[in-house]
């Protein structure tokens, strides 16, 4: 009950909704990764403690799991609290002059880590708001402020205060530099805290959406709301009464050591009053509050000498205690503090196991920090907590790791991880610079592909161009008043299929029907592929009934063409692990029509060939007849548009428009972009087989921004900024991080374990930490894949508007191609960058399904209807 209890308060306390009234507050720390042993440096360090201020100098080697080596020197051991804040900080601030000086330490900047253990409100690592300290100016102010402007004060300006938090969290970063990270802490001395790592988007009340975040319980307070009245015994409510704050820190009054003693007292003044106790003689001195130490009652719990110390302790009381009584005493001793231990148990058991269902597993495995004087006075508390942990949360495994000195060297340890992350930070940003495109850059880029399209229509200039504008013959896209039925086939996508579509008042149905081309086919002979697609369209045609009928045929064919009319197109290559012999300088219309000759297929009318980019904008334009361009993104990337006939210098005529296929994956082989490839760009292209070549598509699609990531990836692991540093021989396996990772990885609120175990089966073991990363080097390659697929679009976009002499064009693009339709943000940061750059036009992005079986279809219906007089 207590577990599930405490559970629920911890929730309360991590919702935004409820936190304002929770007594588990579950306070951010804004601390967001323990430390990878990796820390290195030397770190002021300075513990506000009960009656002293302790000021250490820590030394972190960055030797992995060595123990830091603590240069440690208490100073200010004698203060006693000044009333004034300032004074108070005044005084620290002093302390670590004096402190300086007696070590003369190097004036190279000094980090400092700030040790508060009072309940605080952060807002950022640095950033804090003090409350319920007993110098009560402070309350609600900035702590680190105030200690960074005292610090100043002392001439002391090469320490930043670069760090604050509280004892719990010091003592989990502690356990941190002991091989595996520890995840939990937990502190049971005069009082009672614990801090575990959550789910950073969990806690609500800080704005980090992702990663982890070490979230202080303040669980001292649990039960301040009555929610333990049930369990809590008369000696109990006794303490509490007789407590400084009644009513307040229910947990801790029963579980801290400040409280022991004094619930002993209460339990034998009871059994006194039924005279089951210490019969003979007087009893008064139990009467007095705190005559029994904590520090006694653990010494009378001992095992060996606990009952000699039980009646030393007794008769120092003034008692006579029979053998008995110490016996009593001692039982009543331990029964009070296994009850703490226990208490604690199924506090942490609600910890294991909210962490356990937060992170989605089965099971958790997690090292726990401990401290505190009763988890040191007493042996059997470690082995109570242990074991009742493991009965109240049977699917968690705590190893419980005790701290030594935790508080002085797990500050270091935060301050060195904050400073170690800020370093990083500075690196990542500057090894992913280069990926990063200014307006600047992408306006260069615009301008580019727009001089690129011109050199590519003139007629002098096309052969030098790198964008080759191949006009497709497609003269206007679909206007609705399209009707008939038409035969379709796509050849050179995933399937080869035939179609049969119905283009009607009433919109677009189709059949289709996927053939499988032998292997043997697709690498034999010319004549036994285009056999065999007959054989398929023959099959189809009499499956559905179609023999008698002559449709006119599309054909989508998704290899490099040069067209020389609507349904004229020379082969230039095969692709994609076609090498049918005696094609490629062949007119695959014509290679088409004499296999049906052959077969003496007299109903076949071949009336286009279009490729899938000309397709998909045919398709969209159905729906929409302002669409007037066709984009893809998937495998590759290229573009098409409808250009005035008048600007097309490689075709004859002025009249009207024609599509251009624009090809512009190769945009860039003649150079023009080298300003923006960066050195990833380099490997990949160099590591290809056409390497040069489709330059402009390895920036943007599908087929390499997954190689782009992986060589980053690489250049971080070499930097040791990923993954420890550690070598990953996976990761140098081509093509091991697929884009469609990117998609994954870069889904909004995706929690980073599902990154992790992306990366983990590639065996790349990823902290969360380097979760993140590799996250945020996802999203800048896909960023500036889609902002500079944004740039071309808008020399598209722009040139269409001049060509028309508007001052403001509303056009549509018809889209297809997994990439597009897949990631998660490309398709909204290529919008939104098109919006900034073509502000003159209103583009509206259309996806197109099945556009290289429909678009083929309406190609060859537009082409119907305008031979129509
Ligand atoms: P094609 O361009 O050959 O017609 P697609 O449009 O289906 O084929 O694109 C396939 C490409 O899309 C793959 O090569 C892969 O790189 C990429 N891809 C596949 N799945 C995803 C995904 N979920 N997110 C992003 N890209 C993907
Ligand atoms: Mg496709």
């Amino acid at each position: 009950a207590v577990k599930s209890r405490m559970l629920q308060a911890m929730r309360k306390g991590l919702s935004r909704q409820t936190h304002a009234q929770a007594n588990v507050r579950m306070l951010p720390t804004y601390i967001c990764s323990t430390p990878d042993g990796t820390e290195k440096g030397d770190i002021l360090v300075v513990e506000l403690c009960q009656s002293h201020v302790r000021t250490l100098r820590v030394t972190l080697l960055g030797d992995g799991n060595q123990s830091p080596q603590p240069g440690c020197w208490v100073m200010g051991s004698s203060w006693s609290p000044p009333t004034m804040p300032l004074q108070l900080f005044d005084f620290i601030a002093q302390c670590v002059r004096q402190f300086l000086a007696g070590i003369s330490s190097p004036q190279h900047r000094l980090p400092l880590g700030f040790v508060f253990p009072f309940s605080c409100r952060q807002t950022q690592l640095d950033k804090v708001n003090g409350t319920g300290f007993s110098c009560s100016d402070v309350e609600g102010k900035d702590v680190v402020q105030l200690l960074q402007s005292a610090i100043k004060k002392q001439e002391l300006h090469h320490v930043d205060v670069v760090a604050l938090m509280n004892d719990t969290v010091g003592t989990m970063m502690t356990c941190s530099m002991r091989g595996e990270p520890c995840e939990v802490a937990l502190i049971v001395g005069t009082g009672t805290n614990s801090c575990f790592m959550a789910e950073a988007q969990l806690v609500e009340m800080a704005e980090e959406i992702s990663g982890q975040m070490c979230v202080n319980t303040e669980w001292g307070c649990f039960g301040d709301d009555g929610t333990l009245s049930d369990i809590l015994t008369p000696y109990d409510q006794h303490v509490d009464q007789e407590s400084s704050n009644p009513g307040e820190k229910r947990f801790e009054k029963l579980v801290g050591s400040l409280y022991l003693g004094e619930i002993v007292r209460h339990v034998l003044t009871a059994l006194v009053a039924e005279k089951v106790l210490f019969t003979g003689g007087s009893v008064a001195i139990l009467r007095t509050k705190d005559v029994l130490k904590t520090q006694q009652v653990l010494e009378i719990i001992e095992n060996e000498e606990g009952m000699a110390k039980a009646r030393r302790v007794l008769e120092a009381l003034g008692l006579q205690p029979s053998e008995q009584d110490c016996c009593r005493v001692q039982q009543i001793c331990r029964v009070v503090v296994s009850r703490a231990a226990a208490l604690c148990a199924a506090g942490l058991a609600a910890i294991l196991s909210h962490m356990c269902q937060s992170r989605e597993l089965e099971r958790l495995a997690v090292n726990v920090g401990v401290d505190g004087e009763l988890y040191w006075g007493y042996t059997r508390f470690g082995e109570i907590l242990q074991s009742v942990t493991g009965l109240l949360a049977p699917e968690c495994v705590a190893t419980l790791l005790p701290s030594v000195d935790g508080t002085g060297q797990g500050a270091a340890v935060v301050t060195a991880v904050a400073l170690r992350l800020a370093a990083q930070c500075r690196e990542v940003d500057q090894l992913l610079a280069p990926l990063r495109l200014s307006r600047a850059d992408l306006e260069r880029v615009q301008a580019l592909m727009r001089r690129e399209m011109e050199l590519g229509l003139g007629l002098e200039s096309h052969a030098n161009a790198s964008v080759r504008m191949l006009p497709t013959y497609v003269r206007g896209t679909p206007d609705g008043t399209e009707r008939g039925e038409f035969l379709a086939l796509d050849l050179g996508g995933t399937n080869f299929r035939v179609l049969v579509v119905r283009v009607a008042q009433d919109g677009i149905r189709m059949a289709s029907e996927i053939y499988v081309i032998p292997t043997a086919v697709t690498q034999g002979t010319g004549e036994a592929l285009f056999n065999h697609i007959m054989e398929c369209i023959m099959d189809f045609q009499l499956k559905q009934d179609l023999m008698e009928q002559v449709l006119p045929l599309g054909f989508t064919f998704s290899f490099p063409c040069q067209q020389l009319g609507l349904d004229k197109a020379v082969l230039l290559s095969w692709t994609k692990g076609f090498s049918a012999s005696g094609c490629v300088g062949q007119d695959v219309v014509q290679l088409l029509r004499e296999a049906a000759q052959r077969k003496q297929h007299l109903g076949l009318k071949v009336v286009a060939v279009v490729n899938d980019t000309v397709g998909t904008m045919m398709s969209c334009g159905y729906d929409d007849p302002k669409c007037e361009i066709g984009l893809i993104v998937g495998t590759g990337t290229n573009a098409c548009y409808m250009e005035e006939m008048r600007n097309v210098g490689t075709v004859e005529g002025e009249q009207g428009r024609m599509c251009i296929n624009m090809e512009w994956g190769a945009f860039g082989d003649n150079g023009c972009l080298d300003y923006f490839f960066t050195d990833f760009d380099r490997l990949v292209d160099e590591k290809t087989i056409n390497a040069g070549k489709q330059r402009w598509a390895r920036l943007i699609s599908g087929m390499y921004l997954g190689e782009i990531v992986r060589h980053i990836l690489l250049a971080l692991v070499e930097k040791q900024l990923l993954f420890r540093g550690k070598p990953c021989p996976k990761l140098q396996t081509r093509d091991i991080f697929q884009t469609k990772f990117l998609s994954t990885i870069e889904i909004d609120g995706l929690a980073l374990r599902q990154v992790r175990t992306i990366l983990q089966d590639l065996e790349l073991q990823a902290s969360f930490e380097d979760s993140l990363l590799v996250q945020k080097v996802c999203q800048t390659v896909s960023l500036r894949a889609a902002q500079l697929c944004a740039a071309g679009l808008a020399a598209v976009v722009e040139k269409m508007r001049e060509n028309r002499g508007l001052a403001q064009l509303a056009v549509t693009v018809g889209v297809d191609g997994t990439l597009y339709k897949m990631h998660p943000r490309f398709s909204q940061h290529l919008q939104q960058m098109l919006r900034d750059l073509a502000p003159n036009c209103t583009v509206t992005f259309l996806q197109s399904e099945d556009g290289s079986g429909k678009g083929a279809a309406l190609v060859a219906a537009v082409a119907c209807r305008e031979a129509e007089p």
